[in-house]
């Protein structure tokens, strides 16, 4: 263990210990290897570069897509007394020069750079001139040309190894497929770095995934329910059903935002820093919202759409409770997500290996939705982590609440030669009309009233229906083909489910619920191990900590965690050294605002 590495966490961060592999990877790069570091959101990644960056010679160069955060990290850094600075096109040429003066002389020890600007020659021969003590590639998944984070600019950060391959680079992030891994190690040439894969687990986050009957309102009740005034995150689909949605949720009375691609950049950013900076904002954005983002209070993320792939659901997912606190992850998803997910790829521009790439994506996402099984332990197993030894987790919907399967042979038999009999050339809606023996002017005029399916399932309601179908197209069984006004379609398999040779098995339909009023899981977990008056000191530690905030022109976390004045409201310090033992107080917080603190506790 380098004890020069554990003096800075617990002088500089006021942190006691490592977490996970944090005290190896630290190790490793001080001693000047390479490495690429796996770890989920909220593991800690950051410490690992910032650390080496503190302890070896010059400055530590971090690479980072999120030109609208480095403000907020550079900000973060100062108040715990690290010398950082970012490189952007924020800034004024002046403002520049006078970081890069300071890079040359040494006096940085971090300095965050957007990928586009590190590559212009002007850079690389700044760099040329520095003491360089490490590269750190944030959010090192850009570089994969599949992600939907791609950025062509990371390719291009191969030049790191070529022009200084002397200086250690660490590679980061929080995507854990292993494509994505390979892809990363062969573009930015890391062939010869440690690897570091922690495990992704977040046992803090609660999975559920609800039938959708009406989205809006399923969320509404939700949030009504569970997270009144709690910080959280909405994702969208389209941009429409953003503004519709943030525009629904204000007229419920929750504080809604919209962010999308299409929204005025100033908006945008000035929507993404209420976020931030505010306790109990709801953020309803597209998956443009979110990279980067490290709130550590987000106590839920809502998914009204279906997201494409498993890689994109747990990174969303991933930005609640890095805290640690319990946190939400929700999602509602009926047939028309699949049904438009699908036409999606198909209608897409680009060429069958993708296609055919994104589609088992997607099936693989479906097949989530649809388990009958622990949902922690499907997420695991898909990013190859089997050995974690969870069976049920005991925090997801379905260890929760255990859904039943059912034989669905006879009803897949069903509904597969209903399509058959109107020979393939009607759509979700028809069919389940005739299947219910429905009297519809369509009906009749096609006169399917005659037919020997209709009225065959008439006991069954249309919700279980679309259920039914739903499920039979996630595992392949009908087909909907986009180019004739989605009509259903019979598929290779679908053969052998009418012969009887093949069974088919379903999650039962329940019909959706309202959610009944609950303790929130949030605010009520950090206050409930405190005393009626440390709840009082508690309450007025935030307050401060507000009013600090804004006099500093910070988010409330830079200040300190919730976590931390949790600690401090249990702990009661009644002095400087009493305070310094509190996880979060480092010296450079404890000389700005140790007596302010001491002095609030002091007056309960
Ligand atoms: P990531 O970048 O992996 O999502 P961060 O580096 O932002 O995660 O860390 C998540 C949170 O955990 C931060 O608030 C950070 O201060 C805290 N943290 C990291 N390492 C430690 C540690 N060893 N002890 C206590 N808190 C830590
Ligand atoms: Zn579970």
């Amino acid at each position: 263990m380098n004890q020069a590495a554990l003096a800075l966490l617990q002088s500089v961060f006021g942190y006691p210990a490592f977490r996970g592999s944090q005290a190896e990877i630290i190790d490793h790069v001080v001693n000047g290897g390479d490495a690429l570091v796996l770890m989920p959101t909220g593991g800690g990644k950051s410490l690992c570069y910032q650390l080496p960056a503190m302890l070896r010679q010059g400055v530590g160069v971090v690479v980072s897509p999120l030109i609208a955060l480095m403000q907020d990290q550079v900000d973060a850094l100062a108040e715990v007394g690290v010398k950082a600075a970012f490189i952007n096109s924020t800034q004024t040429f002046q403002e520049a020069l006078v970081i890069e003066q300071k890079m040359r002389q040494g006096e940085l020890d971090l300095v965050y750079v957007a990928p586009e600007r590190l590559l212009t020659q002007r850079c690389l021969e700044l760099l040329d001139a520095c003491p360089i003590s490490l590269f750190a590639i944030d959010e090192a998944h850009c570089v994969s040309q599949w992600g939907h984070d791609f950025r062509p600019e990371y390719i291009k950060l191969s030049v790191l190894h070529e022009r200084f391959p002397h200086i250690p680079r660490i590679a980061l992030t929080a995507t854990a497929d292993q494509a994505t891994r390979a892809e990363i190690i062969t573009r930015l040439q890391l062939e010869n770095a440690m690897q570091f894969v922690s495990s992704f687990d977040r046992p803090n986050i609660r999975y559920r995934i609800v039938e959708k009957a009406n989205g809006r309102q399923q969320l509404l009740d939700f949030l009504q329910a569970e997270h009144l005034q709690d910080s959280g995150i909405v994702y969208c689909l389209s941009r429409k059903k953003v503004e519709e949605t943030a525009q629904f949720l204000n007229e419920h009375g929750i504080s809604a935002l919209p962010y999308h691609a299409g929204l005025d950049t100033r908006i945008r950013t000035q929507n993404q820093a209420r976020f931030l900076r505010e306790d109990s904002i709801v953020m309803v954005a597209t998956i443009a919202f979110g990279m980067g983002i490290d709130k550590p209070d987000v106590r839920f993320v809502a998914h009204l759409d279906l997201p494409k792939s498993i890689e994109g659901y747990y990174q969303e997912t991933g930005r609640a409770g890095r805290d640690g606190a319990p946190a939400n992850a929700w999602m509602s998803y009926g047939l028309q997500d699949v049904v438009q997910q699908r036409r999606m790829i198909d209608e897409s521009e680009a060429d069958e290996n993708y296609k055919r790439l994104q589609s088992g994506k997607l099936d693989a996402m479906l097949a989530l939705c649809e388990t009958i099984h622990c949902r922690r332990q499907h997420l695991l197993s898909y990013f190859g982590q089997t050995e974690t030894g969870i069976r049920n987790c005991g925090n997801c919907d379905v260890c929760l609440n255990p859904p039943s399967a059912f034989d669905a042979s006879v009803v897949t038999q069903q509904l597969l030669s209903a399509i058959y009999r109107v020979d393939q050339r009607f759509a979700a809606g028809h069919v389940i009309d005739i299947l219910r023996g429905m009297e519809s002017e369509r009906i009749l005029q096609w006169r399917h009233d005659q037919l020997s399916t209709y009225g065959i399932g008439a006991a069954r309601s249309e919700a279980e229906w679309r259920a039914i179908l739903r499920q039979a197209i996630a595992q392949g069984y009908v087909s909907v083909d986009y180019e004739s006004y989605n009509s259903l379609k019979l598929t290779e398999i679908s053969r052998a489910v009418l012969k009887g040779e093949l069974s088919v098995q379903m999650r039962r339909y329940e019909k959706p619920q309202k959610p009944a009023k609950q303790k929130r899981v949030s605010k009520g977990y950090i206050e409930t191990d405190l005393s009626a008056q440390g709840q009082r000191l508690f309450e007025k530690l935030r307050h401060w900590r507000m009013e600090t905030a804004r006099l500093h022109n910070v988010p409330a976390y830079v200040i300190f965690h919730d976590s931390t004045l949790r600690d401090i409201a249990k702990a009661y310090p009644n002095s400087l050294s009493d305070l310094r033992g509190v996880s979060g107080v480092g010296e450079k917080k404890l000389a700005t605002y140790g007596e302010q603190i001491v002095e609030l506790v002091s007056s309960i």
